[in-house]
């Protein structure tokens, strides 16, 4: 496996696997890589012929109060599991090489961007797609993985790259997730043994929508409070906010009809976490014509 760290490696590895007509993979992270980095991983090695995974813990994206200094950063098990699942490039930028002196250029956001995770960390999406069209630069894949457990940013990526012409196919791969059903994160570590008892009532609380929209609950506003109703027998959750929404637009339903998006996040101590599940509504039955 190669370790690139420069832009023009990066850049002139690519050109040259492109004019042979190799079909470049991509899996952009910030390492400390888990099981649902693993199944992106293994995915696009499916899918490519040579495949590069990006390590890059990436400053912008972080708010002034954020974990940036605390955020794990194992790169020698990472590059292991990289190893081990056949990667052909580690692509680790340095922070200089990503935003030398003089960087300037900012990318600005789409509608999709605006709520949930957009409003909870405003720093948060102008540092995801301001990096993710960077990388998109340097590393000049075909087509490039994301993980459904981000779901607003495999989304504003998809409007990113259709908006700017960026020529790079997506794909978003289904959440991973531990045994009792929390989705795997990086961030997962910081919790302590009794914030991990309690960090799987997310992942319950969204289903518990997503049961009562596959058993014809209609209404959001009705579908929020149940799930509400369901994390607050967890201490020491707070909810910063549980939404059934339009999958496309992320927009709140005041009627789920066809298919949603329920979208959560929850602060547990000072960790904070998200998750989110797709769920379709049951097909109306046809009244018999008379
Ligand atoms: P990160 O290192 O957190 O920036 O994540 C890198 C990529 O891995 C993103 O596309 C994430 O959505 C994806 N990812 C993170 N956690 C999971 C998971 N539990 N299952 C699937 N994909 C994931």
């Amino acid at each position: 496996m190669n370790i690139i760290r420069t832009i023009r490696a990066m850049t002139s590895w690519s050109e040259r696997l492109r004019r042979e007509s190799v079909i470049i993979g991509f899996v952009p992270t910030m390492g400390a890589l888990h099981d649902g980095h693993r199944a992106l991983i293994q995915a696009a090695r499916r899918r490519c012929d040579a495949l590069v995974v990006s390590i890059f813990v990436n400053q912008a994206q972080f708010g002034p109060r954020e974990d940036l200094t605390r955020y794990p950063r194992p790169i020698a098990k990472d590059r292991a599991l990289c190893r081990e699942e056949g990667v052909d490039v580690c692509f680790e930028p340095t922070a200089d090489v990503m935003y030398p002196e003089g960087f300037q250029t900012v990318v600005t956001l789409p509608e999709i961007a605006r709520r949930w995770e957009g409003e909870a960390r405003p720093h948060h999406f102008p540092g995801v797609a301001t990096v993710v069209t960077k990388l998109f630069g340097m590393v000049r894949p075909h087509l490039a993985l994301f993980g459904q457990k981000d779901y607003q940013q495999a989304a504003l990526v998809r409007q990113l790259v259709k908006d700017l012409n960026l020529g790079v196919e997506i794909e978003v791969r289904p959440t991973v997730r531990e045994a009792d059903g929390l989705a795997m994160s990086s961030r997962n570590v910081y919790l302590n043994a009794d914030e991990r008892m309690v960090a799987p009532w997310l992942s319950r609380a969204l289903r518990t929508g997503k049961q009562a929209i596959e058993g014809g609950m209609k209404d959001g506003a009705a579908i929020e409070r149940s799930m509400r109703k369901a994390i607050e027998q967890a201490p020491a959750i707070h909810v910063e906010y549980l939404a059934v929404c339009n999958p496309d637009s992320l927009e709140p339903l005041s009627s789920v009809t066809h298919r949603a998006v329920i979208l959560g996040a929850i602060r547990i101590g000072s960790i904070r976490l998200i998750d989110n599940l797709l769920v379709n509504a049951p097909a109306r039955k046809s009244r018999a014509r008379r």
